[in-house]
């Protein structure tokens, strides 16, 4: 059963964009929203299904985002609709810290099943993927006794307290918001593009390790706490070597290796968990976005010698692992089995790392192509140099978004455009929405 009348399964410009019933919904929100949440587009959005996203001016728009990799499985995927309805109607909420039910455990199950390692693993759910990251972190200090955790540059882990302590950037996440949490340490990572050409993976771990040892010590050291590929950073993949030496290190050390996979995880970069690439096995795990399928859940899974070291009353909240929510993971995860999503998302990078780098030859202001799976980016820079171009890459963005195509931008720089579509979309809908955004980018430089 669907509630819409039709679903749409093309782009399909009505109006300009936004339109007219956006641009007055946009006036209302002004008067009641805080200014401090932005909307990348604000076009308001009536429904939405596999890639594509209709307006209320009945816009139908293609979606190279998944409302920030969330809806690997596509919007309103069908396992999920259907697990949440029938959740919907027998329970909404007991709270797990009070009276527990099936769909929590079995999202745990799943969880140790699917992560990286074949120890014996144990997960605690959450709301968000800041709440996760943190618990991560509590987990990590009590487990070890420690205090000390290590961050990277460009990295991303969220908004609360904790974690805009362990997030780089300054504008808009952090600046005004402090004072941070302490005994938080942020160390160089591995950024192939802007670093010293041909410096290794294993190079750039050794300077990271060697500031951590002079600067912190090994045995301060909680936590390890990065992300596989950085996110909201750049989509920074790091030189191959570079994960492997730092979850050495942690081993030989006693330090937690913490995989921030909010991003990366759930088939978005080919594999279930980007850590696998390299064969890294992370002590803890951070997930969210892509696990339940748009509704708010995130999990930390690990080692059950760690998690454990939490006495009962440690960790949880209110609304970890909903059951709607946990619904929706198991939708989710049945989707990415049965339709093998990790291996469209490694055909996704076969179809957008070529014409990526087709264009980035013709037009000079791509300086670097670069992702893995579905998690695919492109650098804006002056042409010829590596200098950072964010009002071209703002422009480019702004271009497709007017001609239907959402896609978002990122980077330390501002200067990335990234691209997140859901792992299910088709093959038509990819290829319009790149020929967009070849179009937009030549418009520009010819301009
Ligand atoms: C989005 C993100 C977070 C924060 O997740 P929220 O659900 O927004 O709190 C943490 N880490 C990474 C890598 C992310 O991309």
């Amino acid at each position: 059963m669907t509630l819409q009348q039709d679903t749409p399964t093309a782009r399909r410009l009505r109006t300009e964009i936004p339109g007219p019933a956006s641009r007055a919904l946009q006036d209302r929100r002004e008067q009641a929203v805080a200014a401090g949440v932005g909307s990348v587009l604000p076009v308001y959005v009536t429904s939405a299904s596999g890639g594509l996203l209709t307006d209320a001016d009945g816009n139908t728009l293609i979606d190279l985002g998944s409302g920030i990799a969330v809806t690997n499985v596509g919007h309103s995927a069908p396992a999920v609709v259907d697990r949440v309805r029938k959740q919907a109607c027998w329970f909404t909420h007991t709270c797990f810290m009070v009276t527990p039910y099936e769909g929590y455990v079995e999202v745990c199950e799943a969880l140790a099943e699917l992560t990286p390692g074949d120890h014996e693993k144990r997960s605690v759910l959450f709301n968000s993927g800041a709440e996760a990251v943190e618990n991560a972190v509590k987990i990590a200090r009590v487990a070890t006794g420690r205090q000390a955790v290590v961050v990277f540059d460009h990295a991303y882990h969220g908004r609360t307290n904790l974690t805009m302590a362990l997030t780089a950037k300054s504008v808009p996440y952090k600046h005004g918001f402090g004072p941070f949490a302490p005994e938080v340490y942020r160390v160089r990572g591995s950024y192939p593009f802007r670093d010293a050409p041909g410096l290794t993976g294993e190079a750039a771990a050794r300077t990271a390790i060697d500031q951590i040892e002079k600067q912190i010590g090994a045995d301060s050291v909680a936590a390890v706490v990065i992300e596989p590929i950085q996110g909201e950073g750049g989509f920074i993949e790091p030189a191959p070597g570079f994960l492997p030496a730092l979850s050495r290190w942690c081993a030989e050390n006693g330090v937690v290796f913490v995989a921030d996979e909010v991003q990366t995880g759930f088939c978005r970069t080919g594999d279930w968990f980007a850590s696998e690439h390299e064969g890294v096995v992370p002590d803890l795990i951070a997930t969210a976005k892509g696990i339940a399928g748009g509704l708010p859940l995130a999990a930390v899974t690990g080692r059950a010698e760690l998690v454990d070291a939490v006495p009962p009353g440690g960790l949880g909240g209110t609304y970890g692992g909903n059951p709607i929510a946990c619904a929706a993971a198991l939708g989710s995860i049945e989707t990415m089995r049965n339709e093998n999503l990790a291996a469209s998302a490694r055909r996704i990078g076969e179809v957008v790392l070529p014409r990526l780098r087709a264009l980035a030859a013709e037009t000079g202001v791509l300086g670097d192509v670069r992702g893995r799976g579905a998690m695919l980016a492109a650098e804006f820079v002056e042409p010829g140099t590596r200098e950072p171009d964010p009002g071209l890459t703002a422009r480019v963005a702004r271009a497709c978004h007017a001609a239907g195509v959402v896609v978002l931008t990122c980077g330390t720089y501002g200067n990335v455009v990234r691209l997140l579509p859901p792992l299910s979309l088709s093959s038509e809908l990819l290829h319009e929405g790149l020929s967009v955004l070849e179009h937009a980018v030549r418009a520009e430089v010819n301009r």
